[in-house]
C-alpha cells in the first residue's frame, strides 16, 4: 500500500504549488493572487487590487472587481481595456502612467502618476518607481522601454512593503528601495532581465521573497541556482 500511495502524495504535491499566498502584516494578512505573465491582484480586508489585468490570462468577468486598478505601461500584455471594462465599478480608482492616456481613454477614473509620485490610498501608501531598459533595446536602438515613460510600483499595506517591477532591467534606482518585504522582478528576454540581471536586482533590492514574474520561456532553475547562497526566498509561481 505504501509503495502505491507514496508517488500519489508526491503527485498530489506538486499539483499543490498554489496559485495564491497568503502574506501576514502588522494586524492581519493579505492575498496574493497569481493571474500569470505580468498580472496578479492583491485582496486586503475586502479591498481588491488588481496589477496589469489582461483577459488572455483569465476571464475577467469572474475575477473579483476592483477598487484600485495598477497599471505599468502601455504595452498590451499589461494595459488591457477589455479586462478594466469587466473589473470597474463606480469608485474603482485607476492608477497608470500618462504613456497610457490613449489606451485608457474610455475611463473617467483614471490617476496619471510620474516616476517617484507617492500617495497614500485606502489600502496604505502607494509609490511610483522608475522601469525601463538600459542594455535591451529595438533595432532602431530605442529602449523596450525608454526611461521615464512605465512605472513600477511599491505597495506599503499595513507594515509589508510590495515591489512590483513593471517591465523593467536591473536599473540604479533600485538602490533606493529600501525593506522591500516582496519583489516582482521580470525575466522575459529579450524586453525585460536575464536571470543574471535579475540576481544583480536582488543584491539591490534584497527583498525577503522574490517572486519572478513576467518570465515567458526563461529558465527560472538558472535564477533558482544564483541565488542558492541569497538571503532572498525566492517563490516559483505560475507567472510565465
Ligand atoms: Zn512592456
Ligand atoms: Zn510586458
Amino acid at each position: 500500500m505504501k509503495n502505491i500511495l507514496t508517488p500519489l502524495i508526491l503527485l498530489l504535491s506538486l499539483n499543490m504549488i498554489s496559485a495564491q499566498d497568503e502574506i501576514k502584516t502588522q494586524n492581519g494578512s493579505f492575498t496574493i493572487y497569481f493571474v500569470g505573465h505580468g498580472t496578479l491582484y492583491i485582496e486586503y480586508n475586502e479591498t481588491i487590487i488588481h496589477i496589469d489585468p489582461w483577459s488572455k490570462l483569465s476571464d475577467y468577468s469572474q475575477l473579483p472587481d476592483a477598487d484600485f486598478i495598477l497599471i505599468t505601461h502601455q504595452h498590451r500584455d499589461h494595459l488591457d481595456a477589455g479586462a478594466i471594462r469587466e473589473i470597474i465599478k463606480e469608485n474603482t480608482q485607476i492608477f497608470a502612467p500618462s504613456v497610457c492616456k490613449e489606451g485608457l481613454e474610455e475611463f473617467t477614473q483614471v490617476a496619471f502618476l510620474k516616476n517617484n509620485d507617492k500617495l497614500q490610498t485606502t489600502f496604505g501608501e502607494l509609490m511610483a518607481v522608475p522601469a525601463y531598459n538600459i542594455v535591451h533595446i529595438r533595432d532602431n536602438n530605442m529602449p523596450y522601454h525608454p526611461k521615464g515613460e512605465g512605472n513600477g510600483y511599491v505597495l506599503n499595506i499595513d507594515g509589508k512593503k510590495v515591489y512590483v517591477a513593471g517591465d523593467t532591467e536591473n536599473i540604479p534606482e533600485m538602490n533606493e528601495l529600501k525593506n522591500i518585504d516582496i519583489a516582482f522582478l521580470p525575466m522575459n528576454l529579450p524586453y525585460t532581465m536575464t536571470p543574471e540581471m535579475v540576481s544583480k536586482a536582488v543584491e539591490m533590492i534584497k527583498p525577503v521573497i522574490l517572486y519572478p514574474y513576467h518570465y515567458g520561456e526563461t529558465d527560472t532553475d538558472i535564477l533558482v541556482n544564483l541565488l542558492k547562497d541569497s538571503s532572498t526566498e525566492v517563490r516559483i509561481r505560475n507567472m510565465k
